[in-house]
């Protein structure tokens, strides 16, 4: 495929819901890419194709259908490895999404691994699903959970990391490669760097990273890394922890029950290879499938044009709310380091009247305080409302955003 816009418009007829209308007749607008995005027809014929054709469950029985599943399931598993290159699979586990990745590493590493005294080291533009987990494991643990603090462009501070690395106490610093609310993209490269030569291991939430720009595990030199498939076409409910092999070998079980184990006793139990053993349970085979066939499709556009294009939409849509009378953008301008994501408030407007009027012109927008609460009090805000972009999404759109945002400051004569 071809890096022109014009391939990017072709992209709209895979997306079966961009032609519906909502309120009133109007076309949807659907700007809320960072919470999750729509689906192409790829995706869905994926997922029914299993359940029409092949559904059984995987890694137990010999039959046609069980061979037909497990093939399937594994094949998404390589697929997803050849993505973030990964060289080995055992390191790839299926896991719900962000949120169960962060929490199985603070509870299968975290607990045999953290100790009285101990630092977790977080950033002030989290998401709580990576601020929460380790809130419950220095609890727990009697450990400390500090803060990387941000500066008013939306960076990070790293004089704080040095600081504390210099404690000598940290056994993870974790942050997220971009922010869900400010686009922030980390300079992950200088913090593994420092924390490689301190010796501490490193997490990245790649939830906003992976499905918007090129990711390349084996260059990037974390230890631990997830991410969710909902956010890159994928279905709702699979996502994945890469977690570097020798880390992996030191972790307990997260969950334990069938396919985890190789031998059960009745008073002992011995582990599955990896990455069987974080795998317990039925896994979520189809929608697994599904991620396999979202990773099809944007391979077949490569990631480089999806970060082109989010690159061009974004440098517009700067532009253009420059001249929005009483709004104000959070985040840096530098578009280098900025992904397709950008919160705004109107000087005394509140983002939920900002949503309504906007809905009303059939624009999906999310206003809120995005599940990134220490952020908001950093910015000394309640909430912000955000538009954010994927691969379907349009200079028309980005125009009609515009157009109603427009309207929110006549209404309140701004
Ligand atoms: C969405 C998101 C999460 C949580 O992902 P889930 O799929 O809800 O588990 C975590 N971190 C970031 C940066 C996100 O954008």
């Amino acid at each position: 495929m071809q890096s022109t816009e014009s391939s990017f418009e072709n992209i709209r007829k895979d997306f079966p819901i961009l032609k519906r209308t909502v309120r009133d007749n109007k076309p949807l607008v659907y700007l809320d890419n960072a919470s999750t995005t729509q689906k192409p027809n790829q995706v869905i014929d994926a997922i029914t194709d299993y359940y029409q054709n092949h559904n059984a469950n995987i890694h137990r029985a010999v039959y046609a259908l069980a061979e037909e599943s497990t093939e399937a399931y594994e094949t998404a598993r390589d697929k997803i490895a050849n993505f973030v290159n990964v060289k080995n699979r055992q390191e790839i586990i299926f896991v719900r999404g962000t949120t169960e990745a962060i929490n199985l590493v603070a509870y299968a590493w975290g607990r045999s691994h953290v100790n009285e005294g101990d630092i977790i080291v977080t950033t002030e533009y989290e998401h709580h699903s990576n601020i929460v987990p380790w809130q419950l494991l220095t609890q727990e643990k009697r450990a400390k959970l500090e803060y990387i603090g941000m500066d008013d462009n939306g960076e990070l501070n790293l004089d704080d990391l040095d600081k504390y690395l210099a404690t000598g106490k940290v056994k993870l610093v974790t942050f997220s490669l971009m922010s869900n609310v400010l686009g922030t993209i980390t300079d992950a490269k200088k913090i593994i760097e420092k924390c490689k030569a301190a010796g501490v291991l490193t997490l990245i939430d790649g939830a906003q990273a992976v499905p918007h720009m090129k990711v390349d595990l084996d260059t990037l030199g974390c230890d631990f890394f997830a991410f969710s498939g909902h956010k890159m076409l994928a279905p709702t409910g699979v996502g994945i922890l890469w977690v570097r092999k020798s880390v992996l070998q030191t972790m307990n079980p997260f969950h334990g029950g069938g396919d985890m184990i190789r031998e059960v006793h009745k008073y002992e139990t011995t582990w599955n290879e990896l990455p069987y053993k974080f795998e317990a349970g039925t896994p979520n085979i189809a929608d697994v499938i599904g991620f396999g066939a979202a990773i099809d499709y944007l391979t077949k556009i490569g990631m480089d044009n999806v970060r082109q294009h989010e690159i061009e939409l974004t440098t517009y849509a700067l532009e253009k709310f420059a001249k929005i009378p009483g709004l104000q953008i959070y985040g840096t301008k530098d578009i280098a380091k900025r992904g397709g994501v950008i919160s705004f408030n109107f000087a005394d407007v509140h983002p939920h009247d900002v949503a309504d009027i906007i809905d009303k012109e059939g624009i999906s927008l999310r206003s809120g305080h995005h599940c990134a609460q220490v952020l908001m009090e950093r910015l000394n805000v309640a909430a912000t409302s955000r538009a954010s972009f994927y691969i379907y999404n349009t200079k028309e759109d980005v125009d009609a955003l515009i157009d109603s945002l427009n309207i929110v400051a006549k209404v309140f004569k701004l």
